[in-house]
């Protein structure tokens, strides 16, 4: 990938075309950027270090956050598409572990 505006619409199309497989009808909004992360609310962005985070889901906002620059290749970008929806078709239960890469692994391949 080029560069980060190539980025942003794969991220879209993919977040679109994910939506579309899992039948999810609120589609997430997308954000990029960390003064993105800062238009919401306090309570709910906490205070997490962004640097080392690929993305992010906020549930009550309905938001998925994505650090463009921790993305080198598509296959990286899919992966943290699918990673975010999961929590939020979960609605942020399921925790991290081996249910939720397995989770993460059968969307994959419902491509
Ligand atoms: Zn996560």
């Amino acid at each position: 990938m080029k560069n980060s505006v190539e980025k942003r619409q794969l991220t879209l199309r993919l977040v679109n075309h994910y939506c579309d497989l899992l039948e999810i009808k609120d589609r997430p909004d997308l954000i990029f950027y960390k003064k993105d992360i800062l238009q919401l609310p306090r309570e709910e962005r906490g205070n997490i270090t962004y640097k080392r985070l690929c993305g992010c889901y906020y549930i009550d906002s309905n938001v998925i956050y994505v650090n463009l620059s921790n993305h080198k290749t598509r296959k990286q970008l899919i992966d943290t598409v699918i990673h975010e929806l999961v929590h939020k078709v979960s609605e942020c239960t399921l925790p991290h572990g081996v249910m939720f890469d397995n989770m993460v692994k059968l969307i994959s391949s419902l491509d």
